[in-house]
């Protein structure tokens, strides 16, 4: 088997690495895919590490795709558009 540390070594240190806690942090901003191209890196090295926060991250991006289905599928009732007309043209 070789022996690949001195190499992961190298690669970890051209970035910074993260712990779970700053993982934790991104998380939502990760799946909203809203990280800085460093978090990016950051990040994607972390969770790679750390199966907690990759099984986190995963679940977090699950519940996101379900929500963005919902909102997609869901249709306001045309009061809801008629109330929310009105008050954006209603005068101060
Ligand atoms: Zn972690």
């Amino acid at each position: 088997m070789t022996d690949i540390s001195g190499f992961k070594k190298l690669t970890f240190e051209s970035t910074r690495t993260m712990n779970c806690t700053e993982a934790q942090t991104l998380m939502s901003a990760a799946v909203d895919g809203e990280l800085t191209l460093r978090e990016q890196q950051s990040f994607e090295k972390h969770i790679l590490e750390c199966k907690s926060c990759q099984h986190e991250f995963n679940e977090a991006k699950k519940t996101k795709s379900i929500i963005k289905e919902k909102i997609v599928r869901f249709k306001a009732p045309q009061s809801l558009v008629n109330t929310i007309l009105k008050l954006s043209s209603s005068p101060q």
